[in-house]
């Protein structure tokens, strides 16, 4: 493995377990991000990626979720030979995550300056001056404006934006190596969606971050990702270098994807279409591909014989039998 290989994710197999039997919302999924990288992870909703990135940090509830096989390698260390205990010493200090909703996420009953102290004193011993100066310097960090003031006001008392960027001071509080945001600018207007990725890439540029960012906004992934992952049904169905994929979308999902969104200025703007149907429900998911029955290329093979992953040129890969 490359030593640029910040984590590493193979064959990973995530099953929910029913009364009418088994779902695999993750599906032999295999992914890797390098130090300092930005990496977005697309799909639409009921395609696996948040509970991908759940996973990762081992945050996924026990029942329902059970990781079947698969390994989640981060730093040299599979995180699933860890106890309890070990994956918490990682969590929040190595790895730290970003949720969509900051109201939701954030204890409404304690100020902002007690909930990123309790992120950073969790894993580092410092007198409480040190502990104040360093959440105000996260607060600074991440463009709150007076942050001597906000240590003290409750989520319920900040705009949206101003809760999203405390959530990622909190995120930030010891330095973590990877961030996974799940949808971080969902929530948000675009005027604050655009601030919220701007702090996002600089933070990444200036600590070495690396980010693994869950969307299903492909205006977000143009303005931040260097490498995107297109998730269906479970699985990873393309990977490419993010101009390789705007240029030229190999998988028919992604040009679906692509397809649906609008580009340049009204003028040129071509007529926007849409996928078909929806996602299938994860006890419903054909045997084949699971994309052929919105698939405007389906074949006879894409109903009997599900593809593997081909290999292609520049980090390139496909999931098509178009491609065999
Ligand atoms: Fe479409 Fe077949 Fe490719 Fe699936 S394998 S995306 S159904 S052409």
């Amino acid at each position: 493995m490359s030593n640029n290989i910040l984590l590493s994710v193979k064959g990973l197999e995530i099953e929910i377990r029913t009364n009418k039997g088994s779902v695999f919302p993750v599906r032999d999924l295999s992914l890797s991000i390098k130090k300092g990288e930005s990496v977005c992870l697309v799909g639409e909703s009921g395609c696996g990626k948040s509970v991908t990135a759940l996973s990762l940090p081992g945050l996924l509830p026990s029942p329902p979720f059970n990781i079947r096989r698969g390994e989640i390698v981060f730093e040299g260390t599979d995180l699933m030979d860890l106890t309890l205990g070990q994956l918490c010493n990682i969590r929040g200090k190595e790895m730290a995550m970003i949720f969509q909703e900051p109201m939701t996420a954030l204890n409404p009953v304690f100020t902002i300056g007690d909930q990123i102290s309790e992120a950073i004193t969790t894993h580092v011993k410092l007198p409480k001056k040190q502990v104040r100066e360093r959440i105000i310097e996260l607060l600074n960090q991440v463009g709150m404006p007076v942050p001597e003031e906000r240590i003290t006001t409750y989520p319920h008392q900040l705009s949206g934006g101003l809760r999203q960027r405390a959530m990622i001071a909190m995120s930030l509080a010891c330095q973590p190596k990877l961030l996974v945001a799940d949808e971080p600018t969902t929530a948000l207007d675009v005027t604050i969606q655009a601030q919220i990725l701007e702090l996002l890439n600089r933070l990444r540029e200036q600590h070495n971050l690396s980010l693994l960012l869950i969307t299903h906004n492909l205006g977000v992934v143009a303005q931040i990702a260097h490498r995107v992952l297109i998730m269906y049904a479970g699985k990873i169905v393309e990977e490419a270098l993010v101009h390789d994929l705007f240029d030229n979308p190999l998988h028919p999902y992604t040009q679906g994807l692509l397809d649906s969104v609008p580009y340049g200025i009204p003028a040129d703007a071509k007529r926007l279409t849409s996928i078909p149907g929806n996602v299938p429900a994860l006890d419903s998911i054909p045997s084949g591909c699971a994309f052929q029955d919105r698939c405007p290329k389906a074949m006879d093979i894409c109903r009997k014989i599900e593809p593997e992953d081909l290999r292609l040129e520049n980090n390139r890969r496909v999931s098509c039998h178009l491609f065999r």
